[in-house]
């Protein structure tokens, strides 16, 4: 029988496909893509990054060794990257091998090009604007007033790069703290909640969303993901849905992409773009029919798209945070807790290291 044009352009099972970062993240793509009979193929710069503990190749490089690259990308049929703090141009020779491109990880790793991006896309984001000096910063906030968060432009992660302002003194200790760096300056919003769009699209355009998630943020980091969310989110997830996918679509963007909003009193507003698989999808693998990262291996191979419905009634995601993965005795004993441990070693302060999902009736 003659295969359908569909199946001659999907990237087989059994085929390698490339993970550019080896954190949790590529810890569980490698999982989903294993469980697909795919081989997973880590590029990380760390001696061992947990994520080559499931895959089937890993090769220790740094991100901009061209020849390490050019060899990685000689030996996988498809690529993708699970962070987008990557320098871009070494990336150029995975060529169409990488999904999503080159465009979606530019976007994400500047926050001023990212907001600009954003508001061309015709979606709200909260007043802000680019400084580079102490006196951009004071009239950021003569123009804006408080409070004012400024926010390095690049590396920022997890409240990283991260300072606030909430009166006129503390504009120079901000700029301190984030190191004089080139940032931005934005208002701080008075969200009724946190949530986030995730979505995945198709090369053809297709695509499909999961229920949004409410998010629960400490410090800067993600506490706790919800579904179904509370009334005010939901009341705003059509048109935070219509905002992530133009967004998508002004990427042309192939695989996972997550969108963070603020449930404001006007309306969503983005906060940022996370060009991949996200910590506030992470309840997906147990609570909905298709894992976050069984469908971004999907969309990326060409396999057709994974029901995204919710199990049950609904799922709760907690993340363990630095010394909290040592509750793991009392978790593992919780009928119906899954627990998931990355195996990243050392429990410093702040860092990802594992999370438990409860799927509720
Ligand atoms: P980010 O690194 O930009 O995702 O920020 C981390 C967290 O800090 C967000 O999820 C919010 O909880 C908080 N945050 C960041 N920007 C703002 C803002 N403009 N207004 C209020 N909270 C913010």
């Amino acid at each position: 029988m003659t295969p359908a044009l569909s199946d001659v352009e999907a990237v087989p099972p059994g085929s390698t496909i490339g993970i550019v970062g080896g954190g949790q993240l590529g810890r569980m793509l490698s999982i989903a893509a294993a469980r697909l009979g795919y081989k997973c193929h880590i590029f990380d710069p760390h001696p061992w990054p947990c994520a080559a503990d499931v895959a089937a190749h890993f090769v220790r490089a740094d991100y901009d060794d061209r020849a390490a690259l050019a060899a990685f990308a000689d030996g996988v049929d498809v690529a993708t990257y699970e962070f987008e703090n990557l320098p871009v141009e070494p990336l150029e020779v995975l060529g169409d091998k990488l999904r999503p491109g080159l465009k979606s990880l530019a976007i994400a790793q500047d926050r001023a090009h990212e907001k600009e991006f954003i508001e061309q896309c015709g979606a709200r984001v909260a007043p802000w604007r680019a400084v580079a000096s102490l006196e951009d910063v004071r009239s950021a906030f003569a123009e804006f007033g408080t409070p004012l968060v400024l926010k390095s432009r690049r590396y920022g992660y997890d409240g990283k790069g991260q300072a606030w302002i909430r009166s006129a003194d503390d504009a120079e200790a901000a700029w301190e703290a984030i190191g004089r760096e080139p940032a931005i300056a934005e208002t701080g919003v008075d969200f009724a909640a946190e949530f986030s769009v995730i979505l995945a699209r198709w090369a053809d355009a297709g695509h499909v969303f999961w229920d949004s998630p409410e998010n629960v943020h400490e410090g800067g980091i993600l506490r706790r993901s919800t579904v179904p969310c509370g009334e005010p989110v939901a009341a705003q997830v059509a048109e935070a849905r219509g905002a992530a996918l133009a967004i998508a679509e002004a990427l042309d963007h192939v695989g996972v992409l997550t969108v963070e909003f603020f449930a404001a009193a006007d309306g969503p507003l983005v906060n940022e773009i996370a060009p991949r698989v996200h910590n506030s999808g992470h309840w997906t693998i147990e609570g909905a029919v298709t894992s976050q990262f069984e469908q971004h291996v999907r969309a990326i191979c060409g396999l057709p798209p994974g029901l995204t419905g919710l199990m049950r009634g609904g799922a709760e995601m907690e993340n363990l945070i630095g010394p909290e993965v040592e509750r793991w005795p009392e978790l593992v004993k919780q009928r119906g807790a899954h627990v998931h441990i990355y195996g990243k070693g050392e429990a410093r302060p702040g860092r990802k290291m594992g999370h438990v999902t409860r799927v509720v009736r």
